[in-house]
């Protein structure tokens, strides 16, 4: 994207594009790793019902600093891995995409660095922030060798080291003693390391948030827009050092998260187990999915995740021709790739079908 030379834009943004995943309606959308899964009618009722005890104060800002959200969530983490987080270890915003935001905006001033290919966003928001940007690498296999990534740490001394796991846009994981090595390479250097575990709960991996108890070098990210199944609702947190998440009040716009999203976060936490039902389903769907592509002798990366990479002849011929079936996936911009995320079965048949008719095509 270019802009006229009149306008004052900062250097840092020339030649950025804004985030585009195309949303195109009644189509089978398969692009941006959504829960296919709408909210329980149960659910529905209890967003209503409080929306409407919200409403009647909306004339006043809401609670700053989330106390009562952030309580839930720690005691969301807490249910989960065993930990004893409270609120002074857990921020939240508007989205996992705004906490990254705060990240770089609290920590970024020596420069990040994070492994590709993963999440385009971390790089993205990194030049908004005026960060500057070190691409680490990975192995043919999406793995990171920890040797290498060391060296590499020590060499650029990075204030920030991002690691998403399971990764997007491979669906691989990291293996923990990987993150246990990356954590230390990281308090070598004084530098954080940001886990992104956006789709922890599709994996049976154990979380980085068993090193926050002794690495207060490491900052868990996670998001209730995937397994959730709440990504309308734009609601993301860390889990961190109580300094960490200090360091966060002062970057955070002030009243950032509406009265609304607090309550109907809260809501969604005290439904959890209905939304989170949709976790094994989706994840019997994905491995369905896999024979299924096995089966149309179609390469699939080995994925813990709501989605699955796979290879192809030429992705972006393949991409078109499923876009005009009606079938929309992700054109991750790796040469022999594309990704789709695994929605309910009647998507799921209808993305396998396209592609099979895709394929055919391609020959
Ligand atoms: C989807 C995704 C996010 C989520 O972003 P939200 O702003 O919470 O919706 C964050 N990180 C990764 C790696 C993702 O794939």
């Amino acid at each position: 994207m270019s802009f006229p030379t009149w306008l004052p834009l900062r250097e840092n943004l020339q030649g950025l594009s804004p985030y585009g995943a195309p949303q195109i309606e009644n189509m089978t959308q398969l692009n941006t790793n959504e829960n296919p899964y709408p909210p329980s009618p149960a659910l529905i009722a209890a967003i209503t019902d409080r929306l409407s005890q919200v409403a009647l104060r909306l004339n006043r800002y809401p609670d700053r600093d989330a106390s009562e959200l952030r309580t839930g969530l720690a005691e969301f983490l807490n249910g989960l891995s065993g930990s004893a987080l409270n609120l002074e270890n857990i921020w939240a915003a508007n989205g996992s995409n705004e906490v990254i935001q705060s990240l770089f905006l609290a920590f970024g001033s020596k420069g990040a660095i994070g492994f590709t290919p993963s999440y385009s966003m971390h790089p993205t928001i990194a030049k908004v922030t005026g960060t500057t940007w070190t691409d680490g690498l990975r192995e043919e296999d999406f793995s990171i060798d920890i040797e290498k990534a060391q060296i590499q740490i020590k060499n650029v001394r990075p204030s920030l080291i991002f690691v998403t796991t399971p990764n997007n846009p491979t669906g691989t994981s990291a293996r923990f003693q990987d993150l246990v090595d990356l954590a230390q390479a990281a308090a070598l250097v004084g530098a954080l390391l940001v886990v992104d575990e956006a789709y922890a709960e599709f994996s049976q991996d154990p979380s980085a948030l068993k090193l926050l108890n002794h690495q207060p070098h490491v900052v868990v990210v996670r998001t209730m827009s995937k397994a959730f199944a709440f990504a309308g609702a734009r609601v993301g947190y860390l889990a961190a050092h109580p300094e960490v998440v200090k360091a966060m009040l002062i970057v955070r716009l002030p009243y950032h998260l509406s009265a609304v999203t607090q309550a109907i976060a809260l809501v969604a936490l005290e439904h959890r187990e209905e939304s989170l039902a949709t976790v094994a389903i989706l994840i019997k769907s994905r491995e369905a999915m896999v024979a299924s592509l096995k089966v149309l002798g179609v390469e699939v990366v080995p994925s813990s995740a709501n989605f699955l990479l796979f290879k192809v002849p030429s992705p972006k011929i393949i991409w078109q021709s499923l876009l005009d079936q009606g079938v929309l996936i992700r054109d991750v911009g790796l040469s022999d790739y594309l990704r789709v995320s695994i929605g309910n079965e009647a998507e799921n048949e209808r993305f396998i079908a396209a592609l099979k008719q895709s394929l055919g095509g391609a020959k």
